[in-house]
């Protein structure tokens, strides 16, 4: 198929690799981000995007994936579908479904998880919302990119299920780092705790496959001093998606609200921009009670 990629950041770029791999034509573009190799370089998203039978976009935020839908729908061919598989709110999901189908494209939004392990292993799990003619055609990519793909409903169903996903995964990642602080300070070995709750009833994926604590469980960003991986400030972005969303659907969601106020304070004012959102760890280390 040939493939417009917009976005080849952290995630975009070791995706696009796959797909470049498994015999895909890919035409790319990032304001910043150089192209991954086997990457056609395009000087603008609408030139990556007027051949394409598929554009797929990891872009940041929703803002700015509607300027982007902005340039690229317009310049798509008739039939042509737009996967969005960034993290963004429902509404910007649907808004960008909504003017692909006046302009005759097809849209889904397939938000992902697995982390840019998972972008690099082909392994991740797309979540997808959007038609299912629109998703047949995206299926094939999505069997290169990941292991599972779930259609989960009409535009915005993607987006909705990433963001309860990510909710878990930011309530989960604090109370991992919550509980590595006090085994450091009951005096418990690290890999003795990791040995334990990784087998017991306290495992996770943040514990399990994406340990927080250096030189413990399969390589993580912890082991590269928290270098991203996976930006706090994007955990930032989910948790507030998570709470605007549950403040229009009027769901009680006590721990998701904790979480989304301690990486606030994490991301603006105890160094956590920058970082991966692992770093709660350090931070909760050096935590004293007021
Ligand atoms: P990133 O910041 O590394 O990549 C985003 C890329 O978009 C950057 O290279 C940036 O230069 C580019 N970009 C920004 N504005 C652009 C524009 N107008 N035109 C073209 N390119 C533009 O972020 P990432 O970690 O790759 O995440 C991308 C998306 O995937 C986010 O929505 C994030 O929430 C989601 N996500 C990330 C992870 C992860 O582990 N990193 C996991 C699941 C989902």
């Amino acid at each position: 198929m040939k493939i417009g990629f917009i976005g080849l950041g952290n995630m975009g770029a070791p995706m696009a690799k796959n797909l470049v791999a498994a015999g895909h034509d890919v035409t790319g573009h990032d304001i910043h981000a150089p192209m991954p190799d086997g990457v056609v370089a395009a000087i603008s998203a609408a030139g990556a995007a007027k051949d394409a039978d598929v554009v797929i976009t990891m872009l940041p935020n929703g803002a700015i994936l509607r300027a982007v839908a902005d340039e690229l729908i317009p310049a798509m061919k008739q039939g042509a579908v737009l996967c969005d598989c960034s993290t963004v709110d429902v509404e910007s999901a649907r808004a960008v479904a909504d003017q692909a189908a006046k302009a005759g494209v097809l849209a889904i939004d397939a938000p992902v998880s697995g982390g840019i392990g998972g972008a690099a292993a082909g392994t991740l799990t797309f979540m997808a919302g959007g038609s299912d003619e629109a998703f047949a055609i995206v299926k094939p990519l999505f069997d290169v990119m990941g292991q599972k793909a779930v259609h989960c409903g009409a535009s915005g169903a993607g987006q909705a299920a990433k963001i309860c996903n990510n909710m878990i995964l930011g309530v989960t990642m604090i109370a991992t780092c919550e509980a590595f602080a006090l085994a450091d300070k009951l005096g418990l070995d690290r890999q003795k705790m990791f040995d334990v709750v990784s087998t017991s009833s306290g495992y996770s994926w943040t514990m399990n496959a994406y340990c927080p604590a250096p030189g413990v469980g399969p390589q993580s960003p912890a082991d590269n001093a928290y270098k991203p991986g996976f930006a706090a400030e994007l955990m930032l972005k989910d948790l507030r998606l998570s709470q605007q969303a549950a403040e229009a659907a009027d769901a009680d969601t006590p721990m998701g609200h904790l979480a989304a106020l301690l990486y606030e304070t994490f991301v603006e004012s105890e160094g956590g921009k920058g970082m991966d959102f692992s770093a709660m760890l350090p931070r909760f280390e050096k935590r004293h009670r007021g």
